[in-house]
């Protein structure tokens, strides 16, 4: 790489700055702009990828991962902050304006039955948005659809079938299928293995892999088993009740995890050595986890933190740097 290539920073395929997703609580005062609780869903947000990285989102249910993703893609509109999507401020558009951009960015759920239409033959199911976006049809969509069923693994000539007569796995390729089919430049995948037997999640885990190779693509793999992202990620964020509090390659997270909530994760991984798994120590965590509607003055982990000190209650810690391409929000680690 000449020195020009290396000092030229990456290209970021989406962005969000200072992001917030509060959703009003029905019965908090809700009328508009006079609600007084709220679902702090995301909480103050800055994530930054670039093009053709895999990040992992990981955390506990509830703590705003699959919202968070939604925003990226502004399947939800942000109650503040800004996302960009390939250079664009998504917050700033309109539906109509943002329909053109949709092609770029997509979508894999984690129960693929849901999300894909029971009536339609897999091969309509899989045009549609080549049809939708004015890519292609007739002839030549359905060779695009019978090489993108060869990509995921599939015969060409399940075109013809219909949903129900798959697996869960077969049904989440042909999901994902359908995500990328119209060549996305963003893919954020929101759990799609963890409704899938383990034996299953491997593959779809290397189809994702196979697939960032092929297509350059870049996503976004949202997972609450930390175990199962380490092979695919380039990046690893963990999100704790609407904030991000490490991200570091996955060497950095698994191999030195510097927030105590990510040691935690880590230790509730099951090792499948029993003997090992038997003798191990898991660090628990104290308390309860806070309520989302929670407005938060120190650290929002300072209950269920082992480590907590005075100044954890009293002032937020900010996601600070503390090696290359490894950052942390905790006082443990500040200056
Ligand atoms: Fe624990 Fe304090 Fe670090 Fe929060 S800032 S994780 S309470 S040590």
């Amino acid at each position: 790489m000449n020195e020009a290539a290396m000092n030229t920073p990456p290209f970021l395929i989406s962005e969000a700055v200072d992001l917030k997703l509060h959703y009003p609580i029905a019965g908090g005062g809700w009328a508009g702009r006079s609600a007084t609780r709220y679902v702090r869903a995301v909480d103050g947000v800055d994530l930054a990828i670039a093009q053709g990285e895999a990040v992992a989102l990981v955390g506990e249910s509830g703590c705003g991962k699959s919202s968070l993703g939604r925003a990226l893609l502004r399947l939800e509109d942000p109650t503040e902050g800004v996302v960009r999507f390939d250079g664009q401020d998504l917050t700033a558009l309109s539906q109509a304006l943002l329909r053109p951009l949709r092609r770029g960015m997509q979508m894999v759920f984690q129960d693929p039955f849901s999300s894909l239409n029971p009536r339609m033959k897999i091969g309509e199911t899989l045009a549609e948005p080549l049809r939708v976006h004015g890519i292609e049809t007739g002839r030549q969509a359905r060779e695009t659809v019978a090489e993108i069923l060869h990509v995921v693994g599939l015969e060409p000539r399940v075109a013809e079938r219909y949903p129900h007569e798959f697996s869960g796995g077969q049904r989440q390729r042909i999901a994902i299928a359908r995500a990328v089919i119209a060549r996305p430049k963003f893919v954020v995948a929101d759990e799609p293995i963890s409704a899938l037997d383990i034996s299953v999640q491997a593959q779809i885990i290397d189809l994702f892999d196979d697939l960032k190779a092929r297509f350059s693509l870049t996503y976004l793999f949202i997972s609450h088993d930390l175990a199962v992202v380490r092979h695919i990620a380039d990046r690893v964020a963990v999100m704790y009740l609407g904030r991000i509090v490490e991200q570091g390659g996955p060497d950095e997270v698994f191999d030195h995890p510097l927030h105590p909530y990510t040691r935690a994760l880590l230790d509730a991984v099951p090792i499948p050595d029993p003997e090992k798994e038997r003798h191990r120590e898991i660090a628990g965590l104290v308390g309860d986890v806070p309520s989302p509607t929670t407005v938060f003055q120190g650290c929002r982990f300072a209950s269920r933190c082992p480590h907590a000190m005075d100044i954890c209650r009293q002032r937020d810690p900010v996601l600070e740097t503390v090696t290359a391409g490894h950052s942390v929000a905790c006082w443990l680690h500040m200056e």
